[in-house]
């Protein structure tokens, strides 16, 4: 795989060029294991600039692995808001609660048993174990896997599982035979030789080598031997199987305030966005009347309506188009719906985790999107949940 180039070859000149080049990040400045961890998987899917806020404010409210194992899921999903996938922020905090009850709190500086937890594979094992415990191990990503198949002119699928584990493995061999001057070795932080060489593919992937359009040859420790370059190929690498079209979901979203209450739900504990509170909504794109319909069907009095425009959200297999309606409704016209007093800080059935998924409930709105954790899916009409009917369309 790497064929005529040599990680030897690699890594000094990478290595000399982090060294002037490193940006400054939140999570380098005190690579602890609980920080690399928390960015590495903050990172997934995040871009750095996006990332370093939710850091910070992560970092303040949960400053270790205990104060993770114990923050209500709904105060977690909270500081995770914004961010999105938020499997990522649930399974960060079930490792935690393995870290607590099998490691005494201490993420363990071994990557078998770091790749035993929940959440953590291969690449996210790799970083903790390299830049937090300056272990010999690689942590391979997309950048990375990008970086290797351009210098090498390797046109191998690089989606292909068995080619990133090839490339794990030519990596690890060589970083634990790998020898460097001492004068390079001492500018290093630390003078961890794996933790800095892991930053560095990371660092030329997401700084020089860019992923679409073109990569900064000019600027690039690798340029005099870089085998795409030479070979002039630099724009067909890496080959990529292309992902599967993304589906596309119309849907209709609606605001239904009831007095100085807006209605919120539960979605289901499987599936996209699961167990997270969102606007109540429906699969298709209706019209009025059918907005009004199906607004009496939940057993309110519609009094005011008003339309509140399109909008789109881009998951990673699914598009939702969306059309937005703020309803004002009789107040208390659904009886049975579920009514949470202002000064309630935690929902009905919360407590006791028996919060059914699908039904109404209805929560203060002046407040109620900085309570509740509402996916950025919804963002485009959450904005409204505390918006006042007065002269909208009478509904007759
Ligand atoms: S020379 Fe260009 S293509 Fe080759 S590794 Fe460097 S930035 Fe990437």
């Amino acid at each position: 795989m790497l064929h005529d180039v040599k990680l030897e070859q690699l890594a000094e000149p990478l290595l000399t060029w982090f060294v002037g080049h490193a940006r400054t990040l939140p999570w380098r400045s005190e690579p602890t294991p609980y920080r690399v961890w928390v960015s590495e998987i903050m990172l997934q899917q995040t871009r750095v600039e996006a990332v370093k806020p939710y850091f910070e404010r992560f970092m303040k409210a949960l400053p270790d692995v205990e104060a993770l194992a114990a923050c209500p899921e709904d105060a977690l999903l909270k500081l995770w808001e914004g961010l999105g996938y938020y499997n990522r922020a649930r399974n960060l905090q079930k490792a935690a609660v393995q870290v607590m009850e099998e490691y005494d709190g201490k993420l363990p500086a071994d990557y078998a048993k770091l790749l035993t937890l929940k959440g953590i594979g291969s690449y996210t094992a790799g970083a903790i174990a390299s830049i937090a415990y300056g272990l010999p191990v690689p942590a391979v990503d997309g950048n990375v896997l990008r970086i290797i198949t351009r210098v090498t002119a390797d046109d191998t699928d690089i989606m292909k599982p068995s080619f990133r584990g090839g490339v794990e493995a030519e990596l690890l061999s060589m970083m634990q035979k790998l020898t460097l001057p001492q004068a390079l070795v001492k500018k290093l932080r630390d003078e961890n030789v794996p933790g800095a060489l892991n930053q560095a593919l990371m660092e030329l992937g997401a700084t020089v080598c860019l992923p679409n359009g073109a990569p900064l040859c000019g600027e690039c420790p690798w340029k005099t031997f870089c085998l795409a370059r030479q070979q002039e190929r630099v724009g067909e690498l890496p080959v990529k199987r292309k992902a599967k079209e993304r589906r596309i979901e119309e849907r209709t979203v609606f605001i239904i305030r009831d007095g100085d209450k807006v209605a919120i739900r539960k979605r289901p504990d499987t599936g996209l966005l699961a167990g997270l509170y969102e606007l109540p909504n429906v699969e298709g794109d209706l019209g009025d009347a059918e907005v009004l319909a199906y607004v009496k069907e939940l057993s309110f009095s519609p009094i005011r309506v008003k339309e509140l425009g399109e909008a789109k959200h881009i998951f990673s297999h699914v598009e939702w188009h969306m059309k937005g309606y703020a309803i004002l409704v009789e107040e208390e016209s659904a009886g049975a719906a579920e009514r949470v007093p202002k000064e309630c800080d935690v929902l009905p059935g919360e407590a006791s985790g028996e919060t059914g998924a699908g039904s109404l409930i209805f929560v203060d709105a002046e407040d109620a999107g900085e309570r509740y954790a509402i996916p950025k899916a919804f963002a485009a009409y959450a904005r409204y949940m505390d918006i006042r009917l007065g002269n909208e369309r009478f509904v007759q």
